[in-house]
C-alpha cells in the first residue's frame, strides 16, 4: 500500500500547539516513561515504536539477565499509571531477563497507554512544519513535525515536541576498529554475529558447539558472552574462543568485582574473569580488527598490525552501538563530535576520562538541542558511551516533561544517583601495558545529591 497523508494544516488552521501531542519515538523504557510523565502532567503523548510490541529491542536480548534489580527498572510515574489496573510490582530485589522486563513491566505501561502507542510505525524523519533547518525565521514559530511509515503508508504529524527515545539497539558498531567496517567484513556476515547468542536455544547452541570462535569487545555484553561461552566450551568438545581486545591488556576490563554498586554488575566481571581462567578462551589483547579474510570453510581476522587470529568458525562482535541520526538531518542538534551524545552530557561521561559509571545530574538543560522544543533521551542521549543505565533515562525524561509542560523549577530540579562500577581509575577506554592507574581516580563518590542546574544549587524537591 503507498498511501500518503498529510496531517498537517500548512495554512496554520487546525488545533493550537498547546493541544497537539508530544511524538515520543520507540516504546522502550524511556520512551514508554516519558509517555507516563506526560499524561501524569495532563499533555497527550503519541509513542510511535518501529516493532510489533512494546520494548522490541529489550525482547531482542530477552535472554540476558540484566544486572539491575527490578526496583531500579520501573520508574515511580509509571508505577502510579499502573496501579489501578491492578498491575503489581515484581520483588524489587530480584533480577529480571530482557524477556521479563519486556512482559511483565514494558508491555502492561503500554497496554495502560493503549492507542497513544502506535506500533510498527517506524519515524523516518523530524523537522519544522514546512521548513528545513537552514531558516532561522521558522524556529521558535512553526511547531515541529515528524514523518513515519506504516503499513497505512507514509505520514506526517505535527507536534508540540518530540523525544527521541529510540535507543542505539539498531546500529551496532562494526568488527573494523577504526569504526568502519573491516575489509571483508561485510561479505562475511553470515559468520559474524553483532548480539550476545541465546546458547538456550537448540539452533543457536549447535551454530557455536565444539568450534573455534572469536569474540570481540569488553563490554559487559561481551562478559555475558564469555560466561556462556566457557559453559558451552565445558560440555561440548572443541568449543574454543579467542577473546579480541583492543585495549593492550585486559585490565579493568573485568570490572570493579566487590567495590561495584551494583552487586550484579560485579558479579559478571567476576564469572567472566573465572570464565578466561578455566581454560577454553584465549585472551588477544591489542587486537584491533582491520580485516576479514576467507580461508576454505573459516575466517582469518587480521589487526592493523599484521597479527592474524584464526581460521575461526564464527565471530562474534559486542563493539558498543551508535545513535541512528538520519531521521535528525532536519532539526538542529547540539552534539559532541566525539560521542554524538548532546554536547553539555558528553563530558560528564566520555569514556576516555571517565570508567567508573558515575554521571553527575543532568535533565532538560543538558539535553535541549538549538533546536526548540526537542530532546534525545534514554540510550541514544549517551551517543556512543557504554554507561548508561535505565535509571538515568527515567530521571532525564521526568526532567525533560517537566520543561515541555512549562515547569521550569521541575525540570531545573534534577536528582540522580548513579551506582558506580567499583573501577575509578580515570580512561577507561584503551589501557596499554604498563599504564598505571591515576591517583585520586576521575569520580566523585556517589552520593545523593541534588543539584539545580540553571537555578541556584539546593532547591528541593
Ligand atoms: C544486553 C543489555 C543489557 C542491559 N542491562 C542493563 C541493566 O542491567 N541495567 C540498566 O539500567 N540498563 C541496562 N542496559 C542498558 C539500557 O537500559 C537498555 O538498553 C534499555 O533498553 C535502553 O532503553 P531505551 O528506551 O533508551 O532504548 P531501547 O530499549 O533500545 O528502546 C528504543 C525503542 O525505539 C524503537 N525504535 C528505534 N528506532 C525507531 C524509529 N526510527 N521509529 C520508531 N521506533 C524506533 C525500538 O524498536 C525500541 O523499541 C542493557 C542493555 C543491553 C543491550
Amino acid at each position: 500500500m503507498d498511501e500518503t497523508v498529510d496531517e498537517t494544516v500548512l495554512s496554520g488552521e487546525g488545533p493550537s500547539d498547546d493541544d497537539l501531542p508530544v511524538v515520543v519515538v520507540g516504546a522502550g523504557p524511556a520512551g514508554l516513561t516519558a509517555a507516563a510523565h506526560l499524561l501524569g502532567r495532563g499533555l497527550s503523548p503519541l509513542v510511535l515504536e518501529a516493532g510489533a510490541v512494546a520494548g522490541a529491542a529489550v525482547r531482542e536480548w530477552h535472554h540476558v539477565r540484566v544486572f539491575s534489580r527490578w526496583g531500579e527498572l520501573v520508574d515511580a510515574a509509571a508505577e502510579k499509571l499502573l496501579a489501578p489496573t491492578g498491575w503489581r510490582a515484581p520483588d524489587p530485589d530480584s533480577y529480571p531477563t530482557g524477556w521479563e522486563w519486556a512482559q511483565k513491566y514494558l508491555q502492561p505501561l503500554a497496554d495502560v497507554l493503549g492507542e497513544r502507542v502506535r506500533y510498527d510505525t517506524r519515524v523516518t524523519g523530524v523537522s519544522r512544519r514546512g521548513w528545513d533547518r537552514v531558516v532561522d525565521a521558522a524556529r521558535g514559530n512553526e511547531p515541529l513535525t515528524v514523518r513515519m511509515q506504516s503499513a497505512r503508508g507514509e505520514e506526517r504529524i505535527t507536534a508540540r515536541a518530540v523525544i527521541d527515545a529510540s535507543g542505539t539497539w539498531g546500529l551496532p558498531n562494526p568488527l573494523g576498529a577504526d569504526g568502519l567496517p573491516a575489509l571483508g567484513e561485510p561479505a562475511a556476515t553470515e559468520r559474524i554475529r553483532y548480539r550476545v547468542p541465546d546458547l538456550t536455544d537448540p539452533t543457536e547452541r549447535a551454530r557455536y558447539a565444539g568450534k573455534h570462535i572469536a569474540l570481540a569487545g569488553s563490554g559487559h555484553s561481551a562478559l555475558t558472552a564469555l560466561v556462556a561461552f566457557a559453559e558451552l566450551a565445558a560440555t561440548e568438545p572443541g568449543t574454543r574462543v579467542e577473546w579480541l581486545l583492543r585495549r593492550g591488556k585486559v585490565g579493568n576490563a573485568f570490572g570493579g568485582g566487590d567495590a561495584d554498586q551494583l552487586p550484579a554488575r560485579g558479579a559478571l566481571g567476576q564469572r567472566a574473569a573465572r570464565a578466561v581462567a578455566a581454560g577454553h578462551i584465549t585472551t588477544v589483547p591489542g587486537f584491533r580488527t582491520a580485516a576479514v579474510h576467507r580461508d576454505g570453510d573459516g575466517l582469518v581476522l587480521e589487526s592493523f598490525d599484521g597479527v592474524r587470529v584464526g581460521p575461526v568458525a564464527e565471530v562474534v562482535a559486542l563493539t558498543g552501538f551508535r545513535p541512528d541520526l538520519s531521521f535528525l538531518s532536519e532539526v538542529r542538534l547540539d552534539l559532541d563530535p566525539v560521542l554524538q551524545a548532546p554536547r553539555a552530557l558528553a563530558p560528564l561521561i566520555d569514556p576516555n576520562v571517565h570508567s567508573c559509571g558515575t554521571v553527575y545530574p543532568h535533565g532538560a538543560a543538558e539535553l535541549a538541542h538549538p533546536e526548540p522544543d526537542l530532546y534525545l533521551v534514554g540510550m541514544k542521549s549517551y551517543g556512543r558511551a557504554p554507561t548508561y543505565l535505565s535509571l538515568t533515562g527515567y530521571e532525564q525524561v521526568r526532567s525533560v516533561v517537566a520543561a515541555i509542560a512549562g515547569d521550569r523549577e521541575a525540570a531545573e530540579r534534577v536528582e540522580l544517583v548513579l551506582p558506580e562500577t567499583g573501577v575509578c581509575s580515570g580512561g577507561g577506554l584503551i589501557e596499554q601495558p604498563g599504564d598505571a592507574a591515576p591517583e585520586g581516580g576521575c569520580c566523585v563518590p556517589a552520593a545523593p545529591v541534588v543539584v539545580g542546574l540553571a537555578a541556584p544549587a539546593g532547591a528541593g524537591r
